[in-house]
C-alpha cells in the first residue's frame, strides 16, 4: 500500500509523562506489528516544528490521535496541518476502559502500562480497518457512479 492511502498514526509527545509514554507505545504497537502495512508513524513533535515531510504525510490523509491530556496537542496538530482525525484517543479514557491496566512508570513502563498500550493498540487496529474499508466501499461508490 503506498504511503498516501495508510491511515497516519500521531501519539502525543509528553515527554516525562506516564500517559504519553502509553501513546508512544501504542502507536509503535500499530504501525511495527499490528498493522504494518496500512498505517504510518507521524511524530507529534515533527508537526510542531513544521517539518515538511510530517505535514505533507499528514495534509489530506485520515489520522488516528493518541492522547496523554485534555490539551490534545496531537489533534490540534494534525488538524492544523491540513489532516482530517478520524478517531481520537485520550489514554484516560483507554484507561477507564480496561481499569484492570493501571499504568506507571514513564522511560519504562510497568506492565500495565504495556497492557494498557495495548490494548488501546488493538482497538484502533479494528478502527483501521474500518476506515480502509469504507474508504474504498466510497471509492467502489463513486466509481460506479461515473460508470
Ligand atoms: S496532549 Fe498533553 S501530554 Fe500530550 S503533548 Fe500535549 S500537553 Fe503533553
Amino acid at each position: 500500500m503506498s504511503d498516501e492511502k495508510k491511515i497516519v498514526i500521531v501519539p502525543c509527545s509528553g515527554i516525562g509523562k506516564t500517559y504519553g509514554t502509553v501513546s508512544r507505545e501504542a502507536a509503535y504497537d500499530v504501525v511495527e506489528e499490528l498493522r504494518p502495512d496500512e498505517s504510518q508513524l507521524v511524530a507529534l513533535s515533527m508537526l510542531v516544528m513544521g517539518d515538511e515531510s510530517a505535514r505533507a504525510a499528514v495534509d489530506g490523509s485520515q489520522a488516528i490521535t493518541i492522547d496523554g491530556c485534555k490539551l490534545a496537542c496531537a489533534s490540534k496538530m494534525v488538524r492544523e496541518s491540513g489532516g482530517t482525525v478520524a478517531k481520537e484517543h485520550a489514554v484516560l479514557d483507554a484507561y477507564r476502559r480496561h481499569k484492570a491496566f493501571k499504568p506507571a512508570g514513564i522511560a519504562e513502563l510497568n506492565e500495565g502500562g504495556l497492557q494498557l498500550a495495548h490494548a488501546l493498540a488493538d482497538e484502533i487496529a479494528v478502527e483501521i480497518d474500518e476506515l480502509l474499508q469504507k474508504g474504498s466501499v466510497e471509492a467502489a461508490a463513486e466509481e460506479a457512479n461515473h460508470a
